[in-house]
């Protein structure tokens, strides 16, 4: 069993398809183990994507992150995190194989739906960033 970090992105909240998404999550062997709604500042969202610090989209990134609420869950299931990257499609929605969450519901490389930790080390830093052990159920 392996847990790993969905964010649902402004972009995706704001068309209303919270549902939708965790549907395509809970239909194929991913559990939600903890949920919240939130609004991440700037210095939440510079912290989160440290690891981009030096692209030159960070801005953009932070900007866009921070433009609306989000939603964070911790998905649970066998292989969740590849599990989890083969459902969202490829960071590019216009490359995104179909069927995918990027391709169904993304508009843009920045406005892209999802979030997902892309390791089993970032998923467990990036779940503890977002939850304490006693809100993962
Ligand atoms: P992911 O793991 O598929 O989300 O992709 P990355 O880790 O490479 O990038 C993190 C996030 O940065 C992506 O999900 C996009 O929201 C954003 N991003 C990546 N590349 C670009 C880009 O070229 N331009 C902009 N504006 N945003 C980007």
């Amino acid at each position: 069993m392996e847990q790993t970090l969905s964010i649902i992105k402004p972009d995706a909240v704001k068309k209303g398809v919270i549902g939708k998404i965790i549907d395509r999550f809970e239909s194929n062997g991913l559990r939600v183990a903890a949920l919240k709604k939130l609004q991440l500042s700037t210095k939440d969202a510079k912290e989160f994507y440290a690891i981009h610090k030096d692209r030159p989209f960070f801005g953009e990134l932070v900007e866009f992150m921070t433009s609306g609420p989000v939603v964070v869950i911790v998905l649970e299931g066998e292989n969740a995190v590849a599990k989890n990257r083969e459902l969202m499609g490829a960071t590019d929605p216009k490359e995104a194989a179909k069927g995918t969450i990027r391709a169904d519901f993304a508009e843009s490389i920045d406005a892209n739906a999802v979030h997902g930790s892309d390791s089993l080390e970032n998923a467990n830093n990036e779940i503890k960033f977002f939850f304490s052990k006693e809100e993962i159920l």
